[in-house]
């Protein structure tokens, strides 16, 4: 293996940085975006060590947003998955769209909140950190789409209709393992209502979280190529938040992606939430993947700041293991190059407008 001037750049297709940053002001979990940290996954002297180079950086409002913030989430504490209502959801957004922003002006050049793939290339090339909202879980958007046509204009780019939980326009997946995603009904007549109007905005339409009718029911819905930005392969690891071979089918005839999602409970054949999985357990996802869906149908979707990682994959600054895996594993400089950024460009470039 040759060694690198300057990592491979990874846009990710799923971080929880807004969210971590929000709910650890105040406390001593707090850290400066710009200083390396031990807290969480990404910040910006980690992000550049690792060629972590920018990312869809979710908007997600946890159910129940007065809880305790310092204890690790509880998969199986139902009041974890409660509905949320629209303007709590909203205002809840409006800090972590905020964070995005302070990020952005405290950051003088080196972090930027990217419109359009142009603005994401040019980051790239100058080493900016490129930020391209994304909502986790619709709960913020009225049915009549005025918050959706503002927080479009503020620069979100991609969302996801549900989190797994129920909402206005869908139902989400449960973190069930062993399970198969067709849990529950698919989208209402708001949600294809919102897919429609995704479209006509140029807004990414998110699939992870989504169950099986739902994820149907977006197929048949959106004209743009189908994308899951944070999900796994079903036949490798049996967690309803992963995808079947069918569904992985449907995303391949539409030209869309899957992110794989660093997750150790959606990468490993036991679902386990156990930090000793090695980095091979993902290669073994993206190989399924790029057998599925071709070369073009695979990214990334780390879920940095949200999830459990393997230990080998501690954090942003840990990305050029995975690539060396990658590399090791047989997979070519022009594969790699497609997983780590290009795939992710090509699919926000057919999709906005
Ligand atoms: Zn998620």
């Amino acid at each position: 293996m040759t060694s690198r001037q300057r990592p491979v750049p990874v846009f990710d297709g799923h971080n929880d940085t807004l969210l971590r940053r929000v709910i650890a002001k105040g406390t001593d979990r707090e850290t400066s975006f710009f200083e390396r940290s031990t807290q969480g996954h990404v910040d910006l002297p980690r992000a550049r060590e690792g060629g972590f180079a920018g990312g869809l950086f979710a908007m997600f409002v946890p159910s129940n947003i007065h809880q305790d913030f310092s204890k690790p989430f509880n998969p199986n504490d139902p009041k974890n998955y409660a509905e949320l209502a629209q303007p709590e959801a909203l205002g809840f957004t409006m800090k972590m769209a905020a964070e995005a922003y302070r990020l952005e002006r405290a950051s003088e050049g080196q972090v930027k909140i990217c419109r359009n793939v142009a603005d994401i290339r040019h980051c790239i090339d100058k080493g900016i950190l490129a930020i391209s909202l994304h909502i986790e879980g619709a709960e913020a958007i009225d049915t009549d789409f005025e918050a959706l046509e503002v927080l479009h204009g503020a620069g979100l780019r991609s969302l996801g209709p549900v989190w797994s939980r129920k909402n206005a326009f869908a139902t989400g997946v449960p973190m069930a393992f062993p399970s198969s995603p067709d849990i529950g009904p698919g989208l209402t007549d708001a949600g294809k209502a919102l897919v429609r109007a995704c479209n006509d905005l140029g807004i990414l339409v998110d699939l992870s979280h989504l169950n099986e009718k739902g994820f149907w029911d977006v197929a048949n819905t959106s004209h743009h190529p189908l994308v899951a930005s944070h999900s796994n392969a079903h036949a490798l690891c049996a967690s309803a938040r992963n995808l079947t071979d069918r569904q992985l089918d449907a995303i391949r005839d539409s030209g869309g992606l899957v992110g794989l999602n660093f997750h150790v409970g959606f990468l490993r054949e036991d679902g386990g939430y156990s930090r000793q999985t090695p980095i091979d357990v993902l290669i073994g996802h993206l190989a399924h993947l790029v057998d599925m869906l071709g070369e073009d149908g695979v990214a990334l979707g780390s879920d940095f700041d949200g999830c459990m990682t393997p230990n080998d994959l501690a954090d942003a600054a840990a990305l050029p293991k995975l690539v060396d895996a990658m590399a090791t594993s047989g997979f070519g400089p022009e594969l790699i190059e497609k997983i780590c950024f290009r795939n992710w460009l090509r699919a926000l470039e057919r999709t906005q407008m």
